[in-house]
């Protein structure tokens, strides 16, 4: 048996994993005593068949948990692969999951993106967890507790961190990456900044980031300067009047200096304006 081509299998502690797929969506595993828990699902369900083959390089206990980091389609399209198992999730990650427009608007958008998995995306079944969450819930799995943690609003509406304080790690989604700008469409950029100071406030050494690479402490406080960076840039530009386009080429002039190099960085002018309506 080979992993699937272009992802690579880590183990950052005894029975914990990261599964990064180059240039796509990463996916966690954690090992338990009768079963494992996977961290997101993946894009479509021929990514969450693949992501159990992998599995299955490491274990044969079936998978009894999956966490949805968030509801995105990229994260959690692959649920259905996965009957036998309670999939977790944020309350608001549910609320967006059975809202037909969000749905509809992001079978859409990957139907007309000529993606390789584009056509996959129209026969999905999206499922939403079916154990859901407010502020916090814990597990006690494989000996180590595994605390569920939402922070607030940031990415989405329904952030979950999944946060293993005895091995100072935490899986964060798309809240955070090293050195990669997150997808800002659907994002709460009034709250997004405190969650992130609650994320950095975690005691962690390390995150794994829905994409790129495992990253450091110092890789999350990054992430979090680039948010207030961004959010303060814009609200600067609103107090002084400036009209949307020219507040977003203001914040990516302001922005290249430190993080022009990141990955997605491209693609922030044409996403700002829509951050800047929230913020006004
Ligand atoms: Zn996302």
């Amino acid at each position: 048996m080979t992993m699937t081509p272009g992802t690579e299998l880590i183990e950052l502690e005894t029975g914990v994993f990261a599964r990064l797929h180059e240039g796509l969506t990463n996916a966690g595993i954690i090992i338990g005593d009768e079963g494992v828990l996977v961290i997101d699902s993946l894009r479509v369900p021929s990514f969450a068949r693949d992501l159990i083959q992998d599995v299955r390089h490491i274990t044969d206990k079936p998978v009894q948990y999956v966490v949805d980091t968030h509801s995105h389609w990229d994260h959690s399209w692959g649920n259905e692969e996965f009957p036998e198992a309670t999939i977790i999730g944020h309350e608001n990650c549910y609320t967006e999951m059975v809202d037909v427009e969000w749905n509809e608007r992001w079978r859409e958008s990957v139907l007309n993106s000529g993606d390789s998995w584009s056509e996959e995306a129209g026969l999905v079944n999206i499922t939403p967890p079916s154990l859901t969450f407010e502020t916090g819930m814990r597990l006690y799995f494989g000996g180590r507790e595994l605390h569920l943690r939402y922070l607030g609003r940031a990415h989405t509406g329904g952030d979950t961190h999944i946060h293993l304080p005895d091995d100072g790690i935490v899986f964060c989604g798309d809240v955070a990456q090293d050195g990669g700008v997150p997808y800002l469409g659907d994002s709460y950029p009034e709250e997004w900044p405190d969650t992130d100071d609650r994320l950095v406030g975690l005691p962690v050494e390390r995150f794994v980031s829905g994409h790129g690479p495992v990253g450091e402490h110092s890789a999350l406080e990054e992430a979090r300067d680039f948010i207030h960076d961004l959010v303060g840039s814009l609200k600067a530009a609103a107090r002084d009047g400036r009209d949307a386009q020219d507040a977003a080429s203001t914040t990516v002039a302001a922005l290249t200096p430190r993080y022009g190099g990141w990955r997605s960085f491209e693609r922030i002018e044409e996403a700002l304006p829509e951050v800047y309506a929230k913020l006004t």
